[in-house]
């Protein structure tokens, strides 16, 4: 799609600011933390953060990765992730044109980014994203950018009801908690974005390749499978290349 690259550019930073966002919200919510309060400060040093010293990307590379005051160093995560934010805007524009499906787009893949990377630090997916995130998924079928408001709530309820009993299949053979209720609340959200098909393929490719990935490390390391990574994945794809693949596959059992 031909976007003007002045909207481009706009969305761009946009993306990095909000990814400037979210490495707050990555940083504070696990910990139950205000996202307003207190400001940044300096891990080490305590000294507040000044809005210049905090401009996407710009500033970290101003700074050579340090802090300004005590030579700290600043992790390369904060502008690897606002780089990743602006990508997923940019991309958004790109494939979708400026329409109320790539602003659903381009909130969906950041809201799966903190979900992701989240899951994979914490063991958890704070509700801020899932509760939050549906509220939004919701809100975006009312404004046109997903496939409608009945659409986004049928999806929501079979993505919470098909992952509950996954759960709950899973205490019953394991003994054990294979999911939390993270990944429930999270396909509540993903299902508004995606529609009930969507969530089919999400549940499909994250145990494709949770399995694929995820577990052979698991299984040796005995440590615990965050897999709303897997299911962050799938979501994404499921988002954008959903109906490509379904058609395909339909194509698939038509011919055999
Ligand atoms: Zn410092």
């Amino acid at each position: 799609m031909v976007v003007d690259p002045i909207l481009l550019a706009g969305g761009g930073v946009l993306g990095l600011c909000l990814g400037s966002f979210l490495n707050v919200c990555i940083l504070r919510l696990p910990h139950d933390m205000s996202l307003l309060t207190p400001p940044s400060t300096c891990p080490r040093c305590k000294h507040p953060i000044a809005w210049r010293d905090n401009i996407p990307v710009v500033s970290w590379l101003l700074l050579k990765g340090r802090c300004r005051h005590c030579r700290e160093p600043i992790s390369a995560q904060y502008p690897v992730i606002e780089v990743a934010v602006g990508v997923i805007w940019v991309a958004a524009l790109m494939l979708y044109g400026v329409s109320m499906h790539a602003l659903a787009g381009a909130l969906f893949g950041t809201l799966l980014l903190g979900i992701a990377i989240t899951d994979a630090r914490h063991y958890l997916i704070p509700d801020e994203y899932t509760w939050g995130g549906l509220v939004l998924g919701l809100a975006l079928s009312l404004a046109g950018g997903v496939e409608g408001f009945l659409h986004a709530v049928l999806g929501a309820g079979v993505g919470f009801a098909l992952l509950f009993g996954v759960a709950q299949a899973g205490r019953w053979a394991f003994k054990e908690e294979a999911m939390g209720g993270g990944d429930i609340k999270m396909m509540a959200m993903v299902g508004s974005f995606v529609v009930w098909k969507g969530v089919l393929l999400t549940v499909f490719l994250g145990a494709l390749l949770g399995s694929a990935i995820f577990v052979p490390l698991s299984l040796k390391k005995k440590r615990l499978v965050p897999f709303g990574v897997f299911l962050a994945l799938g979501a994404g794809a499921a988002f954008v290349f959903g109906d490509a693949i379904i058609a395909w596959y339909l194509h698939f059992l038509g011919r055999d």
